[in-house]
């Protein structure tokens, strides 16, 4: 039996989608398992966010609200969660594996002394307990492990679990209290810098299209990979080669140290296909390569590979998908 809390995520209001993936994690869990799940949505202003998840099958949509919790601050959202998993009596928690995650739960599991994964891709049953297979090493190696302690805490890789379908029913809201004495105050939102304009985020859109080094400039890059991207609706994305050249933000970067990224669609301009920068993106469901040399190690992975300079293909492929 497992009672799960999964924890939402959203953008001012704006579910992420990745969220949906940690819930599809607890339906398999209470499916196999037994037991019941929550989700968890911090915040402020989050009707919307909540009402988005009330045909997911939970027991309870849980709401913490506050003006205190407009911004996802690490020390105040980690108290919210341990309170919430201390109060409904969680023996799991889970959220997508995100750099929200990255910053709340593990803070949550240590309030609480309790064990924490990340980047986990499958779970089974092992008598009363559970045994987990995650990702180490930028994905050269999937370690199976056990998680010792009454409450584990869990981030689940958006690729390996599948979205859920919505169920008719709709779950109860319930909103706990906050009482702002108790947060914490060591960090202080200071300000966020804002991602290009009109495009999706990358961990969130069907396609992606990134540049790597075989394109020289700022200019290049927004004309060859923002352009291709415009004309298919996609997010940008970047090579570290090009963020530490200073041609793209790092808020860009696609990698072991950047963002995992697993859309249905990813085109990679013009990089290598380094093992860090396949830590991104290879969980991708197709994979197409533009690269001018033959035996770059993308084409490894690649269902589809294009072998020319990408100067010329990518202003010709954006035409013809523009009429
Ligand atoms: C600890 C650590 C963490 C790292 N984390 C990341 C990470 O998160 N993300 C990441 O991306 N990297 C990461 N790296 C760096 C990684 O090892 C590579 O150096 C980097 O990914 C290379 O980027 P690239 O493919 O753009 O450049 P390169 O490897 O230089 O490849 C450029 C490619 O462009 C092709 N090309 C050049 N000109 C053209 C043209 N005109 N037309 C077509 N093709 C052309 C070349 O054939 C080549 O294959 C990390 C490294 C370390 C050590």
């Amino acid at each position: 039996m497992a009672n799960i809390l999964v924890i939402a995520e959203h953008d001012r209001g704006q579910l992420k989608l990745a969220t949906l993936s940690a819930v599809g994690f607890a339906r398999q869990v209470v499916a196999d398992a037994g037991g019941t799940f929550e989700i968890l949505v911090i915040g402020e202003n989050i009707g919307g966010v909540a009402g988005q998840l009330c045909h997911c099958g939970a027991a309870t949509v849980l709401t913490a609200a506050h003006a205190l919790l407009q911004h996802p601050v690490g020390d105040k959202y980690a108290r919210i969660v341990a309170d919430a998993t201390k109060e409904r009596g969680a023996t799991m928690v889970v959220g997508a594996a995100s750099t929200f995650s990255k910053d709340i739960l593990p803070h949550a599991a240590a309030l609480l002394d309790a064990g924490m994964l990340s980047d986990v891709v499958e779970v089974r049953g092992d008598g009363d307990d559970f045994i987990f297979k995650r990702v180490m090493y930028a994905g050269n190696v999937i370690a199976t492990v056990k998680l010792e302690g009454p409450v584990k805490f869990l981030t689940v890789r958006a690729a390996a679990f599948a979205h859920p379908p919505k169920v008719a029913e709709s779950s109860p809201i319930v909103s706990l209290p906050v009482t702002a004495d108790k947060l914490p105050q060591f960090t202080e939102y200071g300000g966020q810098e804002a991602k290009v304009a009109g495009r999706p985020d990358s961990t969130e859109a069907r396609v992606v299209v990134s540049g790597g080094r075989g394109i020289k400039n700022a200019e290049d890059f927004e004309r060859l990979v923002g352009g291709l991207a415009d004309a298919l609706g996609a997010a940008v994305g970047s090579s570290r080669a090009l963020v530490d050249a200073g041609i793209t933000p790092n808020s860009l970067q696609v990698g072991q140290t950047g963002k995992i990224v697993a859309p249905d669609l990813y085109i990679a301009i013009g990089i290598s296909g380094a093992i860090q920068h396949l830590a991104g993106m290879k969980d991708t469901k197709v994979i197409v390569a533009i690269n001018k040399d033959p035996d770059a190690p993308i084409f490894e992975v690649a269902d589809y590979g294009l072998v020319g300079d990408v100067y010329q293909v990518v202003p010709e492929l954006t035409e013809k998908l523009k009429t």
